[in-house]
């Protein structure tokens, strides 16, 4: 089975750029107001998730 690949909760994301500086892919980027994820860049590292100081990023199938 593939590996969850992070997940930004669109409501919940301030655009703070936390995610976007730590992630060693660079697989987030800021789109318009929000943080978009390119999901092929990401490796499931889990760093952005312990960034983000709202909880907006989650891998997926882990809720
Ligand atoms: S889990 Fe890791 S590779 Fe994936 S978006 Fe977050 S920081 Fe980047
Ligand atoms: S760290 Fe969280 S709030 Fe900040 S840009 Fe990333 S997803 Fe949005």
């Amino acid at each position: 089975m593939a590996k969850p690949k992070a997940h930004i909760n669109q409501i919940l994301c301030l655009a703070c750029g936390g995610c976007i500086s730590v992630c060693p892919q660079d697989a987030i980027t800021m789109n318009g107001r929000k943080a978009f994820l390119e999901k092929t860049k990401c490796i499931s590292c889990g760093i952005c998730i312990n960034t983000c100081p709202v909880g907006a990023i989650d891998l997926e199938g882990k809720k």
